[in-house]
């Protein structure tokens, strides 16, 4: 699944090959991608709209349009590609937006569960989904206090409540397992256990992984890749996940893998005891 530093990667990717583009018109070969508003209004409302800016809020890409925001999703398998409007439509491209350009950006999605919104820009950051997200890992108003407070009332392990998208936004499975190793937090411990000090190093050590994993253009786990051409380079830096077996790069002793809420857990049992 792409996570917040691919879908950054996405988005820087994006904005170089399609900002200015007009939109001529918009194809809907699967309506299940578009939960608002009806299909037939989405390719209507979104004819001669500009591609004025392409910004990212969790792991929502969002083209801001001269009168609307039309949010993107990719969730597991979603991927944009630029063609030419007369290349051959490919099996699992779904939604089709041509430009005046003759350019024509596809969105591509194996597995279906990729999902857009083209919302009023007023109303945007008011409603679903984009009001049921926590800080910005960068987001100033994220302090231990927040974090704190937001644990204190979930009796979850704290590798699931990380996930939490209503908390912090933007941090998924595999970056979840790096910040905890670095904080030497136990994916099992209650959320309500987590101490001022865990807080402290959850805030800072996001933050380092993610800038990180921004830098190198995200992982390829699986079969993602963010654009056509890009690779990311973080998965050769990650320290625990995926490692099972391997010996830990702090103290040596064998990482373990384990299973917490239904996702693949990886983490030292020497250095994150507690
Ligand atoms: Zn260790």
């Amino acid at each position: 699944m792409p996570e917040l530093p691919e879908v950054e990667t996405v988005r820087k990717t994006l904005k170089n090959q399609i900002l200015n583009e007009v939109i001529k018109e918009v194809f809907v070969y699967y309506p299940n991608i578009i939960v608002e508003p009806s299909v037939d209004e989405f390719k209507r409302k979104l004819r001669k709209e500009k591609i004025i800016d392409i910004q990212r809020r969790g792991k929502w890409l969002i083209f801001v349009l001269n009168n609307y925001y039309l949010l993107s999703h990719l969730r597991m398998e979603g991927k944009f590609h630029l063609r030419r409007h007369d290349d051959e439509l490919k099996r699992h491209e779904h939604v089709a937006f041509l430009f005046e350009s003759g350019l024509e950006l596809r969105y591509n999605d194996t597995r279906k569960f990729g999902r857009m919104y083209l919302l009023d820009k007023d109303k945007a950051f008011s409603q679903k989904p984009l009001n049921e997200l926590g800080y910005e890992p960068w987001d100033e108003l994220l302090t231990s206090e927040y974090l704190k407070e937001k644990y204190s009332k979930k009796k979850l392990p704290i590798k699931t409540v990380i996930l939490d998208q209503g908390i912090i936004t933007g941090i998924g499975n595999i970056y979840a397992d790096e910040i905890l190793f670095l904080s030497k937090i136990n994916p099992l411990k209650s959320a309500t256990d987590i101490t001022d000090e865990d807080c402290h190093n959850i805030i800072l050590n996001t933050r380092e992984v993610l800038n990180k994993a921004i830098e190198l253009g995200g992982t390829t786990i699986r079969s993602y890749e963010s654009s056509e051409g890009v690779h990311g380079r973080f998965q050769n830096n990650l320290l625990v996940h995926n490692h099972e077996g391997d010996n830990c790069p702090k103290c040596g002793t064998k990482i373990a893998k384990i299973r917490v809420g239904g996702r693949g857990t990886y983490y030292c049992p020497n250095c994150q005891k507690n």
